[in-house]
C-alpha cells in the first residue's frame, strides 16, 4: 500500500481484473473496480467473480462503461485514483472480423476516456493491457519490445497497437507516467470462456470434437494468471517512487515526456497447441477427438516473448510452468462446473 487513494481496476469482473483486484485487496489496498458487465461471454462467470470480491470491505464496484464518457469522467474526479490499471477491453482476436465497432467503443473511444480521467485526475501511473497480438505474424522470435511490431493482423490487434500510441502521447504532452503490458495468451483458474483451454475442457468432458487451427502447429507462449498477476503489481508499484521525484521536477520543454515504458509478459517457452491438447488430455483422463482446420484469418502462427526488459525493470520473470498450469485449471474447471 502506498497513499490513501485507491487504485482504479478496469475490467474488474473480467478474467485477470477478478485476480489482480483478489491480490491487491489481500495485499491490503483500496480498490475501485469498474466494468461494463457486457455479454461477450457468460456474465454468470463475471457475476461470481465480482461476488468474491465483494467480500472485501475496501472493494467498490462501479458499473460503468469506458464509453460514457460523462460516466467515466465524473468516476475519476470521485475516485481520484493514485494508480489506475486499464484491464477492460474488448477482447478476442476473432469476434474482432465481425465486430468492429465493438472494438473502436471500448478500446479507442473507452481508452481515450481512460487517458483524460488519468491527466485530470494528476494519476501516478497508468498501467494498461496491450497484447502479444500486436507483433502480428512476425517470424523475429522471440518478440522484443525492441523489435517494431506495426502490422496488426486483426481490428483487435491495432486497437492495442494505438493504445500504446495514444499513451505515448499522453505521456509525452500530459506528463502522465504510463506502462504498457503486452500479455502472451493467459490461462488459469476462472479463465476466459472464449479460450482454446476453456473450450477445449467443455468438449472433451462432453464428448465433443474440438477444432483445432492450423492442424495443431500452433505455439503460444502461455503465461500463466499468478505469474502475470506477479508482474502486474510490481510494475505498479515500481514507478511510484521514480514518478513522483519526476513529477516534482523543473519540466524541460526538450525532455518533458513522463515515463513510457512498454514490456513483454509471457512463459517465455512457447507451446505447440498439439502439446497443450495432451496435456489437457492427461489432466482430464479423457481423450480429445480432434477436428483439424487450417490457420484462421486474424490468427497468428506463433508467439514467444523475450521478457528480458520486464526482468531489468522489475527482477522478475514467468516462471509457472504449463504442465503445473493445464492441472490448476482443470481442477478449478471441475470444482466449478462439478463437471
Ligand atoms: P475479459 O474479457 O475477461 O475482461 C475484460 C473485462 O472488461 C470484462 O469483464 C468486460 O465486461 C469488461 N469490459 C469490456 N468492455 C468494457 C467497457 N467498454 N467498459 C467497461 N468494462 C468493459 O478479458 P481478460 O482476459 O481479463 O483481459 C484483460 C485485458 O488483457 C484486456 O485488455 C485484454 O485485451 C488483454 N489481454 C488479454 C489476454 C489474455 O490472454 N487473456 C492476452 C492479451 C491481452
Amino acid at each position: 500500500m502506498t497513499s490513501n487513494r485507491p487504485v482504479l481496476v478496469t475490467g474488474a469482473a473480467g478474467f485477470i481484473g477478478f485476480h489482480l483486484c483478489r491480490r491487491l485487496l489481500s495485499d491490503g489496498w483500496q480498490i475501485v473496480g469498474l466494468d461494463s458487465m457486457n455479454g461477450y461471454y457468460d456474465v454468470n462467470l463475471k457475476r461470481a467473480r465480482l461476488d468474491q470480491l465483494e467480500e472485501f470491505p475496501h472493494f467498490r464496484f462501479e458499473h460503468v462503461d469506458l464509453a460514457d464518457r460523462d460516466r467515466v469522467s465524473a468516476l475519476f474526479a470521485s475516485a481520484d485514483p493514485e494508480i489506475v490499471v486499464n484491464l477492460a477491453a474488448q477482447a478476442g482476436v476473432r469476434h474482432s472480423l465481425t465486430n468492429p465497432y465493438a472494438y473502436g467503443d471500448s478500446n479507442l473511444s473507452g481508452f481515450l476516456n481512460v487517458l483524460e480521467g488519468c491527466r485530470r485526475a494528476r494519476v501516478d501511473h497508468l498501467v494498461y493491457a496491450s497484447s502479444s497480438s500486436i507483433y502480428g505474424g512476425s517470424t523475429r522470435m522471440p518478440f522484443s519490445v525492441h523489435d517494431s511490431a506495426d502490422h496488426p493482423l486483426s481490428l483487435y490487434a491495432a486497437s492495442k497497437k494505438a493504445n500504446e500510441l495514444m499513451a505515448h502521447t499522453y505521456s509525452h504532452l500530459f506528463r502522465l507516467p504510463t506502462t504498457g503490458l503486452r500479455f502472451f495468451t493467459v490461462y488459469g483458474p476462472w479463465g476466459r470462456p472464449d479460450m482454446a483451454l476453456f473450450i477445449f475442457t467443455r468438449a472433451i468432458l462432453a464428448g465433443e470434437p474440438i477444432d483445432v487451427f492450423n492442424h495443431g502447429n500452433m505455439q503460444r507462449d502461455f503465461t500463466y494468471i499468478d505469474d502475470i498477476v506477479e508482474g502486474l503489481v510490481r510494475i505498479m508499484r515500481l514507478p511510484a517512487t521514480a514518478n513522483k521525484e519526476w513529477r516534482s521536477a523543473a519540466p524541460d520543454p526538450a525532455t518533458s515526456s513522463a515515463p513510457f515504458r512498454i514490456h513483454n509478459i509471457g512463459g517465455g517457452s512457447p507451446v505447440e497447441l498439439n502439446h497443450l491438447i495432451e496435456l489437457l488430455e492427461d489432466a482430464l483422463g479423457k481423450k480429445a477427438t480432434r477436428n483439424c482446420m487450417p490457420l484462421q484469418p486474424g490468427d497468428v502462427p506463433a508467439t514467444c516473448a523475450d521478457v528480458s526488459s520486464l526482468e531489468q525493470a522489475t527482477g522478475f520473470r514467468p516462471r509457472i510452468p504449463i504442465e503445473i498450469g493445464v492441472r490448476r485449471f482443470v481442477e478449478w474447471y471441475r470444482e466449478y462446473y462439478r463437471a
